[in-house]
Formats: C-alpha cells, structure tokens, sequence
C-alpha cells in the first residue's frame, strides 16, 4: 500500500513510529506536511498538489493533525475522503471530538458518563451557573486550552466565582465543571483501536497537583481497567466515530466519567508505559479498514 501519514512533525516520536511500522509491513510510507497541501475542489476530479506535484495513488492516510490547524486539517482530510482514499479517522470525526461542548452533547446523549458540566458565554448568572454543577470546590476549562493549561480547580464558591468572571470578561469560552476529588489526581487513557481498548494508562498528577498531563510532571504506568471501564472508552469512541481515540476517564464515585476524546493520540507515553506496539497494531487495523466495506459516519 502507499500510505501518508499527515503530520507537521516528520520527527516527532508518534510520526516516526508509524513509519517505521508502516514500512516494517512492506508499505511505502510518505510524511505530508498536512498545512502545505492545497486542493481543487472540483465534482468531477478533486486533487490533492503537495509542494508542486499532485498526490496520487495514495491508498490511506493517517491523519496527525494538531488541534491548532483543525480548520485547515479536517479541510485535508475530506479532500481525500473525495478523492476515495482511505482515512484512519474520518474528518467529520476529528471535526467531532475537537469541538469540547459538541463531543461532551454527543456523548451525553448516548448516556455516557460524564463530570456534570456547565458552559456559558455571558458572565451575569454565574453563581447559579456554578450551582448547576453542584457548587465549589469545581473545575474551571478553557474551551481550547491543551496540556492542563488553563484548568484550573476552584477550592471555594469565590475563588470559583472570580475565575469564571475573569475567564469570561476576557472573552473566552469556558467549561464549569464538577471536581472528581476522588480521582486523587488521576486520570486512565485508554487508547482505542476498532472496537478494543488495546492498552491503558495510569497518568498520575506530581504531589499537590491534580492535573496529571505529563507535560506537568505526571508520571505513567500500566493500569488494569474494569469491563466498565473498557466499555465506556470504546462507546466513546464509536459515538464520536473515531476509528483510533484516545479515550481520558477519571474514576468517580459514579463509575467511569469521560473527560476528553483525543483523536490524534500520542504514542510514546503509551508505547513506553506499556512496551506494546500500537504504531503496529494501528497499521494493522489500517490494513484491515482497506480490505473492509467502507463505513458510513453520520453527520
Ligand atoms: P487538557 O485537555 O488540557 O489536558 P483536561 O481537561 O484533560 O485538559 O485536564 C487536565 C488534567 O486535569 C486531567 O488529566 C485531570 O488529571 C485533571 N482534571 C481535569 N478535569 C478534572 C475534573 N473535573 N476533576 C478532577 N480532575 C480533573
């Protein structure tokens, strides 16, 4: 097959392990630089040009596309889906799962469980606004922050109160959120492939901290997951359509609470925790989706 794997970071850990399982399984394997693909959009014969010449005879792709060029990227990805070319996630799927309040709707529709979870634009309810999620200590989130900034836990109802008004007196759009205390700082990713969760991480949060993104100094190790929990991540997934996802789940005292599903999730801390070969098994599905009748996703 020729595969491309769409990502602005041809070094970065992820990329480089897809290649090289890519090409590992006798595939041939090109890395496109997703924001220097331009297109015509035309009904009869839409195309793809990278850097002067036309894409052709791609089989797949698998898109990386980083929440900072989501507009542009699912732009890219739904020119192949024209063109016929297999894509790992579809990008009304990524389109989905990037938009916090359209996915957390989706999933709560479907009767996924959640944090209790309040959104607002104008800031003169906010004490019933945080009523709504039960009240303080809360959760506060930019719409768009990534990597644990800009969430940020309110211990009182006026530390909680301040935050939100300064939040949304800047113009930002924000989510109120109930704090899962009893999480103690940590947080399950369950990476998705299909219909299976194929591995699951413990990310804890460094002491006196209780955001456990590793770029915050959480630490991660294997965790052993419940069938509810297993359950929960590969829903999520499917209601979202994603064909790859990294699911997040906090343990509540309600059971498996979803916070974010990652569309482009990375390899390395998963791949080190748990010596599985995802990069390989991602392939594999790839391969598998090629064989397969397409799906359909709905809008
Ligand atoms: P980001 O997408 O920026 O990583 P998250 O929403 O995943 O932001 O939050 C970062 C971390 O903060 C999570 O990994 C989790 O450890 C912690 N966290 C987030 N929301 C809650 C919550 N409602 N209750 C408890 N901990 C939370």
């Amino acid at each position: 097959m020729k595969l491309a794997v769409l990502s602005r970071e041809p070094i970065n850990y992820s990329t480089q392990r897809l290649v090289s399982a890519a090409e590992s399984r006798g595939h041939e394997v090109l890395v496109i630089d997703t924001l220097r693909c331009y297109m015509s959009i035309a009904s009869h014969r839409p195309t793809i040009h990278y850097k002067g010449d036309a894409l052709e005879n791609v089989d797949a792709i698998i898109p990386r596309i980083g929440s900072s060029i989501t507009f542009y990227g699912t732009a890219v990805v739904r020119q192949f889906e024209m063109m016929g070319t297999k894509t790992l996630n579809a990008s009304l799927a990524i389109s989905r799962s990037r938009d916090k309040l359209r996915s957390m709707q989706m999933l709560a529709r479907k009767g996924i469980g959640l944090p209790i979870t309040g959104f607002a634009h104008s800031p003169d309810e906010i004490p019933d606004l945080i009523q709504m999620v039960g009240g303080a200590p809360l959760v506060v989130k930019l719409l768009e922050g990534t990597q644990g900034i800009g969430v940020v836990l309110c211990e009182t109802r006026k530390a909680a109160e301040s935050v939100i008004e300064a939040f949304l007196g800047l113009d930002t759009n924000i989510l109120v959120q109930e704090y899962i205390k009893e999480a103690g700082g940590a947080d399950i990713r369950c990476f998705v492939i299909g219909d299976k969760v194929v591995a699951s991480i413990k990310r804890q949060a460094a002491p006196g901290e209780f955001r456990s993104n590793l770029h915050r100094g959480g630490s991660a190790e294997v965790a052993k997951i419940t069938p509810e929990e297993r359950k929960t991540a590969v829903r999520a997934a499917r209601v979202m359509g994603l064909d790859v996802a990294g699911v997040d789940i906090l343990r509540s005292n309600h059971g498996p609470v979803v916070m974010e599903v990652n569309s482009s999730p990375g390899l390395e801390g998963i791949e080190m925790a748990t010596g599985k070969d995802i990069a390989g098994l991602i392939v594999t599905h790839l391969e598998k989706m090629l064989i397969d009748k397409p799906k359909r996703v709905e809008g």
